[in-house]
């Protein structure tokens, strides 16, 4: 268990262990289940919290770092979201960028609301939208959290800061936070409403029953429209325009081709949509 750097006063001020009176007088609490704590600044160990006449709790670490990230967000007033591909791990991805790495102007943060039947570690509100902060210091979101989200139709992201120990500064954390490469979408409901219409504007074309290698579905049932002959994954479709299939979404063993609508890039949904144009019937 990491040693706790971290109270809280009676107003829920985070408190580092370096500005704590030791012992008792500290008169702070533990930033997860709120008992006293006791201020341990002797000189063989690192100086650090402990809680008073208890057992040390599990969650006091993480929380006093969800916390901590709240205040640095909250003072900071932005959050920094990821580039979102629509067609992430897809060889026409750059075709399909959905939102650029950005930071949103926030408004409201709230630290690990209830919402529902989840309870996310933080939720910024971007234009009154909210967004799902979930930061990982010793626990990754699991599938059931994940599934969860997904049903709320909440947009998530995650900041990895797994590697965040003893010793870490508000000064060291602000600086992770805004890593690029720790901070990944969990899930956006803008791309599902797009990766949804895309779906809907596209045939499918080989099925479940067809893929040999899972994944990769070789022989079609239907033809290609450009060619007007049977389609091999592997020969026409892989490296297609019009080939909307994704080995990471819930489609994978399908091939989706778009070329129907004619559409092969973020612009042309954007406009079919605009058109009103119908999906087709599967
Ligand atoms: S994805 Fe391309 S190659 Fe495959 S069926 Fe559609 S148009 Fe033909
Ligand atoms: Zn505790």
């Amino acid at each position: 268990m990491i040693a706790l750097e971290y109270g809280c006063d009676l107003n829920g001020n985070l408190i580092h262990i370096s500005n704590a009176r030791k012992g008792l007088k500290c008169g702070l609490y533990c930033p997860a289940c709120k008992k006293q704590l006791i201020a341990k600044k002797g000189d063989l160990m690192q100086h650090h919290f402990a809680h008073y006449k208890a057992a040390e709790c599990k969650y006091a670490f993480e929380t006093s770092i969800h916390l901590l990230a709240k205040e640095i967000i909250a003072e900071d007033g932005e959050i920094f979201t990821p580039e979102l591909a629509l067609l992430p791990d897809h060889w026409n991805m750059y075709n399909y960028i959905l939102l650029k790495s950005q930071y949103f102007r926030i408004g409201n943060i709230i630290v690990e609301p209830h919402l529902g039947n989840i309870r996310p570690d933080l939720i910024v509100y971007i234009d009154s939208h909210p967004l799902l902060i979930e930061v990982c210091v010793t626990h990754k979101v699991d599938a059931d959290k994940l599934k969860k989200i997904k049903e709320h139709n909440l947009s998530a992201i995650e900041i990895n800061l797994s590697d965040v120990g003893h010793g870490m500064s508000k000064e060291i954390l602000k600086e992770k936070i805004k890593e690029e490469s720790r901070i990944k979408w969990l899930y956006n409901k803008k791309r599902n409403y797009y990766y949804e219409k895309l779906c809907s504007y596209s045939i499918t074309i080989g099925d479940r029953l067809n893929a040999k290698i899972p994944g990769f579905p070789n022989i079609v049932r239907r033809y290609c429209p450009i060619t007007g002959r049977k389609a091999s994954f592997l020969m026409n479709c892989h490296g297609c325009n019009y080939c909307v299939a994704s080995i990471n979404d819930p489609h994978e063993e399908f091939i989706w081709c778009s070329q129907p609508h004619k559409i092969k890039n973020m612009t042309d949904l954007k406009n079919a949509i605009k058109r009103g144009l119908r999906a087709i019937d599967k």
